[in-house]
C-alpha cells in the first residue's frame, strides 16, 4: 500500500490523498483549495483521473469534495463512497459552488473583454456539478465494513465534525490506514462525539487547531449571548456570518436555547438569510435520527431550533434586501462564513460602518478573506468594490469550532494504537506545534509536503 499526499499537506484546504494498492487507486477526499491557496485549484491533478477507481469522501465541506466535479470532467469514471447525508449535502454544496464560479467567471469575462482578452472559464459549472453527482453511487454506514475490489475494504466511524462526517479505516493486504478526515470537538450540539481512532499501521490526522485550545463551548455560548445583548441593547442589529453547513444549524440551536430561556430578548427577530443554509437545514431535519441524544430529543418536538416563533427564513432576494432598511432588534444569520460572497457581503456593506450594529464571527477565517481582514482589526475594508469603514462592534467566538482543538487532538492521537502518525490539514506552524506536543508522549509524527509518499 502506498499513500501520496496530494492536497491539504502543510495547509488547511484542498484535502486529497492518493492510496494505491495492487493497482487499485483510491482518493481520500478530492477537495478544493480556498483562501490564499485558491489558485492551486488551477493546477492539473498529479495523477490521471481516469485511473482513479474510488473517491472515499469523509464529509461534504468544499475543501474535501470541491474538486470532484473537475475530477469527473477530467475523466474519472469510478465511484464516490460517502454516507447518505454527505451525498445529499455535497449536492447542495457543489451546485452552490458551481453557481458562484459561473457568476465570478461572467464578471471576469466582462473585464477580460474590455482588455481584449479571451474570457476565463469557471473552475466548474452547474453541468459539471450535476455530472459529479452521478458518481455518488456507494453509500456507507458507520461501523459496517464495505468490501471494494482486490481485498481492500473500508469502514467509517463517526468523526463528530458535521452531519454525516466520517473517520476512514482502510484495510488492504494486512495493513490498515486510518484517516481522521476533519475531527470534531467533544460535547457539541447536534453531532455525536468523535469515535476513537481504530487500531492502524498509519494514522493520518488533521491539525487545523494543532497549536490552539478552544474556549469551552459553554463559555463560548455565554460570550455569544453577551455580544448579542450588547448590540441589541444599544439599538443595533447583529450580523452572524455563518458557514451554511453545520455552523448555521449549530447557531440556530444555540439561539433557540437562549431565546427559550429568555437569555436574549423574547422580542428579537432572528432571520436566516441564506438559501444554501436553509437548504442544508432541511437535510439536517430529515436526518435528525443521526443527531446525538439531546439533539434527537429536542427535534422530536414541533417547536425546535429550526422552527420557532422568533425565527424566520428569507425566501427571496427581496426579503433579504428588506433587511437593509430595518433598524435594530434583529439577528441576521447569513453566508458565506468567511464573507467571501453570499448575502452577508450585502449586509456588511450596509452595516459595517454603523457603530450601533455588531458582527459576531463564529467560524474560522482563512488568510486572504474579507472575514479575516475584519477580525484582524482593519479600519476600512473593500466590500463589493467600495471602501467601507469598520465601526460596528466585532466579536470572534472561537469555541463554536467544528474541529478538535489542540488538547483534543493530542488526546485522540495518543489514545490510538497507531504504528506511525502523519499530520495534515493544518497551517505548517499548527502542525509543527502539534508534532511537538506528540513528541512529549514519544510519538514521532511526520508532516508531509505535497507530493510526498509513504509506502506501507
Ligand atoms: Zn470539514
Ligand atoms: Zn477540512
Amino acid at each position: 500500500m502506498k499513500l501520496t499526499f496530494v492536497g491539504a499537506a502543510k495547509t488547511v484546504t484542498g484535502s486529497c490523498h492518493l492510496v494505491e494498492v495492487e493497482g487499485l487507486k483510491i482518493l481520500l477526499d478530492c477537495g478544493m483549495y480556498q483562501g490564499h491557496d485558491a489558485e492551486r485549484n488551477q493546477n492539473p491533478f498529479p495523477f490521471d483521473p481516469a485511473n482513479i477507481d474510488y473517491v472515499i469522501l469523509t464529509h461534504a465541506h468544499l475543501d474535501h469534495c470541491g474538486l470532484i466535479p473537475v475530477l469527473v470532467r477530467e475523466g474519472f469514471r469510478g465511484h464516490v463512497i460517502s454516507t447518505r447525508p454527505t451525498a445529499e449535502i455535497a449536492r447542495l454544496i457543489l451546485l452552490d459552488a458551481a453557481h458562484l464560479q459561473e457568476e465570478e467567471a461572467e464578471r471576469e469575462a466582462r473585464r477580460a473583454a474590455r482588455r481584449g482578452e479571451p474570457p476565463p472559464q469557471p473552475l466548474f459549472d452547474v453541468g459539471d456539478a450535476l455530472s459529479a453527482m452521478d458518481h455518488f453511487s456507494i453509500r456507507i454506514e458507520y461501523g459496517r465494513e464495505l468490501a471494494l475490489d482486490r481485498g481492500v475494504s473500508v469502514v467509517f466511524h463517526d468523526a463528530g465534525h458535521i452531519l454525516g462526517s466520517g473517520i476512514v479505516e482502510l484495510r488492504a493486504g494486512g495493513k490498515t490506514v486510518a484517516f481522521s478526515g476533519d475531527l470534531g470537538s467533544w460535547n457539541r450540539p447536534i453531532v455525536r462525539d468523535p469515535s476513537p481512532a481504530p487500531p492502524c499501521d498509519l494514522l493520518m490526522c488533521e491539525g487545523t487547531y494543532g497549536d490552539r485550545p478552544h474556549r469551552s463551548f459553554s463559555e463560548s455560548v455565554a460570550e455569544f449571548r453577551d455580544a448579542i445583548n450588547t448590540v441589541l441593547s444599544r439599538g443595533g442589529t447583529v450580523l452572524i456570518p455563518s458557514f451554511a453547513l453545520e455552523r448555521t444549524q449549530e447557531v440556530l440551536y444555540v439561539l433557540y436555547e437562549l431565546w427559550k430561556r429568555g437569555e436574549i430578548p423574547r422580542s428579537v427577530r432572528i432571520v436566516l438569510d441564506s438559501p444554501l443554509g436553509s437548504a442544508v437545514t432541511r437535510v439536517f431535519s430529515k436526518y435528525s435520527d443521526w443527531f446525538d441524544k439531546e439533539g434527537r430529543e429536542l427535534f422530536a418536538h414541533p417547536e425546535n431550533p429550526f422552527r420557532f416563533p422568533a425565527l424566520s427564513i428569507t425566501r427571496s432576494v427581496e426579503d433579504s434586501k428588506r433587511l437593509n432598511h430595518v433598524g435594530g432588534g434583529y439577528i441576521i444569520v447569513a453566508g458565506s462564513g468567511m464573507c467571501t460572497g453570499g448575502r452577508i457581503v450585502h449586509h456588511l456593506r450596509h452595516r459595517l460602518w454603523r457603530e450601533e450594529d455588531g458582527v459576531v464571527f463564529v467560524g474560522y477565517q482563512a488568510r486572504g478573506t474579507l472575514g479575516r481582514a475584519i477580525v484582524d482589526g482593519a479600519k476600512t475594508v473593500r466590500v463589493m468594490g467600495e471602501e467601507v469603514a469598520v465601526k460596528a462592534g466585532i466579536w470572534t467566538i472561537n469555541g463554536f469550532s467544528a474541529h478538535a482543538d489542540r488538547e483534543e487532538l493530542l488526546r485522540w492521537i495518543t489514545g490510538a494504537q497507531a504504528g506511525q502518525v502523519v499530520l495534515v490539514h493544518g497551517e505548517e506552524n499548527a502542525l509543527e506545534s502539534l508534532a511537538q506536543g506528540l513528541s512529549a508522549s514519544g510519538i514521532d509524527a511526520v508532516i508531509p509536503s505535497p507530493g510526498d509518499s509513504i509506502a506501507l
